[in-house]
């Protein structure tokens, strides 16, 4: 598969063209060019299905004047294109300006210096396009494994950014990512009722070393299996036991009902009327437990092959980790320099863009939920009327990220410290904070997994942004569980 690098304008000339042509009527100005390359290729039911490649590409011109920020993108790189943008943002910021809703400083743009590659082994370059059209066909095949598997699917999506940013204030860092991730699905159906398993290998910053024949041939084998497994099972109980939630589920528990209610702007209301709000006040930094003593959240920008790592954020602040939850104790926001300007509590790295032509706003990065010291058997050997859920297959929450309502696609009982029955359609609801209290034991790091979403969506106009979450098995006391659903 040929990689398909492309060139950046020189956007430090270019910046020195714009300070020529508009002087020095602005307090700052920035550039950032973005190259996003999204590669997909599926096989279905044993054949070919799609394949496509889509390329957004383009500069954002970021000015400051009179303490207002205001934005511009274009997608002409010329000379007169950049300045044409540079204009338009100015005239908008001077429109903005008697409106401003706080006067910024280059405070919020720090300097920033650096060049941040992802880590991989295997680039795009390493395999042909028909080598991964192969294993996806075999393994798709393989997926479909029996009369009553009527759907099978592997889904592969690559993904490459390039980013340059530069400022007046003499920033200038590059970010170079590769992202690689394999879906797997098979639905089996019997006398009009269908189940489905997925799994999805990856979600991480890697190169072609994911797409492993062999591996996904074995994963094949496992998801069929327990789709047709969950035809003959019965009803997940309707009941209150211990829940042992895997990391397939984790990461949206913890991405909905810890991820978004921290996030800075939402808590200002800038998000009130697309995304939504939060239970969380500013005055609860430093004051709300948020879960019991075992609950350790950390923002991890740095967490190598995780999937929203980085050196710095769009808004050129320095990332680094920093603990959200500190046993159990909510101690600091995720919000970029902007919102911590304004909202005056501790924030994080967290300012970025999905696109070219997207400003940067307050967005998860990596939120990490840190391992305990408890291992799979140990957690099951200790519950006495529980259930353990994988992978999520539905959820609902409300705007305050309150109370939430989730549906995973297989689960199994535990009775008296052993796995015993195979159930379906299982699904569990409960509230954030006495939820994440309920905490009673997290699993080492042998349960870890990096995972994470592709399309977490917020912004107007609407920004769908990767967000990686490292995580690892949970186990939570006395939870309203309850069967049915399809
Ligand atoms: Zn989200």
């Amino acid at each position: 598969m040929p990689s398909h690098r492309h060139q950046a304008p020189n956007l430090k000339s270019m910046l020195k063209q714009i300070q020529t042509a508009v002087g020095h009527s602005c307090e700052w100005i920035g550039l950032r060019y973005t190259s996003d390359d999204t590669r997909t290729i599926v096989a279905k039911n044993g054949k070919y299905d799609y394949s496509g490649e889509m390329l957004l590409a383009g500069i954002m011109v970021e000015v400051m004047f009179d303490g207002q920020i205001a934005y511009s993108a274009t997608a002409d790189l010329s000379s007169a294109g950049i300045l044409r943008a540079t204009e338009s943002a100015i005239k908008w910021a001077k429109l903005a300006a008697p409106f401003r809703i706080f006067n910024f400083t280059v405070e919020q743009r720090p300097k920033a210096v650096g060049h941040y590659i992802s880590p991989h082994l295997k680039g795009l370059d390493k395999l042909s396009y028909k080598e991964i059209l192969d294993t996806l066909i075999q393994t798709s095949e393989r997926l479909k494994c029996a009369d009553e598997i009527i759907y099978s699917h592997a889904y592969s999506q690559l993904a490459q950014r390039q980013m340059h940013f530069v400022s007046t204030n003499g920033s200038d860092f590059q970010t170079e990512i590769l992202i690689g991730m394999t879906d797997l699905q098979a639905t089996a159906m019997r006398a009009g009722e269908s189940q489905t398993r997925t799994h999805i290998d990856g979600l991480k910053q890697q190169g072609l070393e994911s797409m492993e024949r062999e591996k996904f041939l074995h994963i094949a084998e496992r998801v069929s299996c327990e789709a047709l497994e969950l035809l003959s099972a019965p009803n997940c109980p309707s009941d209150t036991r211990d829940l042992l939630i895997m990391p397939d589920q984790t990461v949206l528990q913890l991405h909905e009902s810890i991820g978004h209610p921290l996030e800075l702007d939402r808590i200002l209301g800038d998000e009130r009327n697309y995304a939504g709000h939060s239970h969380v006040k500013l005055s609860d930094f430093g004051k709300l437990q948020y879960g019991s003593k075992l609950l350790n959240v950390t923002y991890g920008p740095t967490h190598p092959n995780a999937l929203a790592s980085f050196q710095f954020d769009d808004g050129g602040a320095e990332a680094t980790k920093e603990y959200l939850i500190k046993d159990g104790l909510l101690v600091r926001a995720i919000g970029g320099a902007e919102s911590q300007a304004r909202a005056k509590v501790p924030g994080v790295a967290c300012f970025r863009s999905s696109l070219w032509n997207r400003a940067p706003i307050d967005r998860m990065g990596n939120i990490n939920l840190e391992a305990g010291d408890s291992s799979l058997a140990e957690m099951v050997k200790a519950t006495q009327k529980g259930i353990i859920m994988r992978t999520n297959r539905s959820w609902s929450i409300d705007d305050y990220r309150r109370k939430f309502q989730f549906g995973c696609e297989y689960a199994q009982l535990i009775e008296d410290g052993r796995i015993t029955t195979t159930v379906k359609n299982p699904n569990y609801r409960g509230i954030s904070v006495p939820f994440w209290n309920s905490l009673k034991m997290v699993g080492n790091q042998s349960t870890v997994e990096a995972l994470g979403t592709f399309g977490c969506g917020k912004g107007e106009p609407n920004q769908g942004i990767y967000v990686g979450h490292v995580v690892p098995a949970c186990l939570l006391e006395n939870v309203e569980v309850f069967g049915g659903g399809k």
